[in-house]
């Protein structure tokens, strides 16, 4: 999945063939029992009838995807998940929408399903002996008024950063990211000590150094784990020996950036989505071994098993 000429992203038959390649490496995926390479091709184009005698219903590649019941063609979906993956930045609605040739309703619906595709599946826990996890919170985005959860420490007042100033009405962050891997997001209602303690326990390994800055947030989780080292960004200071914040922050200010030049305007309830795009290509980054048709690739296997409901059809 390379160049804007390649056949599949211009040619249905072809993107098909693509896909079917992708998604199935050894043989037509029965979605209805999961009988693996047991089909027989039917008339129309892409149609497959399992041959289990139990079974024998008819299915397609896109069946149970983020793809099915789609009337954007096959080769216009493969460019899009181009499109999303290779872009470091991301890449919005209305750039979809020019450059696919679809209406703007189309390519934000189609938007949110690459996204979907992108969303990591069962996750295993990160770091172990010997290994380091950052975690950090960070604010993006306004909370409406009227939606702002109200701390009873503070005389019902909105909650704030860490307890002290800050963004009470800005929607909240969490990230953890292992040195020299992955990173896993969160959006959380209020990034509280219980929020980010739940966050850490769930996601970290216990042999893991947690290293985070002075924030209180994590002085009672940090002591489950091998070790909790922190840098005191308050001091100015940023690393001490292999003790740093600097890659959760780095991962933070690429996300920042990239939410302002192209997504203005993310509705709150789809900020999970554009986390999950962001850890996405952070995670298949090219310091990591891969390039943007393997890229590509793992997002439109990731469709697998993946399907939006959104009301009607699209
Ligand atoms: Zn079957």
């Amino acid at each position: 999945m390379a160049a804007y000429t390649d056949a599949h992203f211009n040619n249905e038959e072809a993107a098909r063939a693509t896909l079917e390649r992708v998604l199935w490496p050894e043989g037509p995926v029965c979605p209805h029992c999961g009988v693996i390479g047991h089909a027989y091709a039917r008339k129309r184009a892409g149609v497959y009838r399992c041959a289990e005698p139990e079974c024998r219903k008819d299915f397609t590649v896109t069946m149970k995807t983020v793809m099915e019941r789609s009337h954007i063609p096959l080769h216009k979906w493969l460019l899009a998940f181009h499109l999303f993956t290779a872009s470091k930045k991301g890449f919005s609605a209305h750039q979809l929408h020019r450059t696919l040739g679809i209406t703007y309703r189309s390519a934000w619906f189609m938007a949110h399903r690459v996204r979907e595709a992108m969303r990591a599946g069962g996750l295993d826990p990160m770091g172990g002996e010997g290994k380091i996890v950052e975690a950090d919170e960070t604010y993006f985005g306004d909370v409406p008024e009227a939606k702002r959860r109200k701390s009873p420490q503070r005389g019902n007042r909105p909650y704030t950063k860490g307890g002290k100033r800050g963004p009470g009405g800005k929607r909240a962050i969490v990230s953890l990211v292992e040195r020299g891997g992955n990173v896993r997001s969160f959006h959380v209602a209020v990034a509280d000590s219980a929020t980010v303690a739940s966050i850490v326990n769930e996601n970290v390994l216990r042999e893991t150094r947690l290293q985070t800055d002075e924030s209180r947030l994590y002085t009672k989780v940090g002591t489950k784990f091998a070790a909790h080292e922190t840098v005191n960004h308050s001091a100015k200071e940023y690393a001490r020996g292999d003790v740093t914040t600097n890659t959760v922050e780095g991962f933070f200010s690429i996300f920042k950036r990239g939410m302002k030049g192209v997504y203005q305007h993310c509705g709150e309830k789809h900020l999970h989505r554009y986390l999950a795009e962001y850890d996405f290509r952070f995670n298949h980054r090219v310091a990591l071994g891969y390039n943007d048709g393997d890229r590509a690739a793992l997002a439109v296997k990731n469709a697998a098993g993946k399907r939006l409901t959104y009301k009607g059809r699209h």
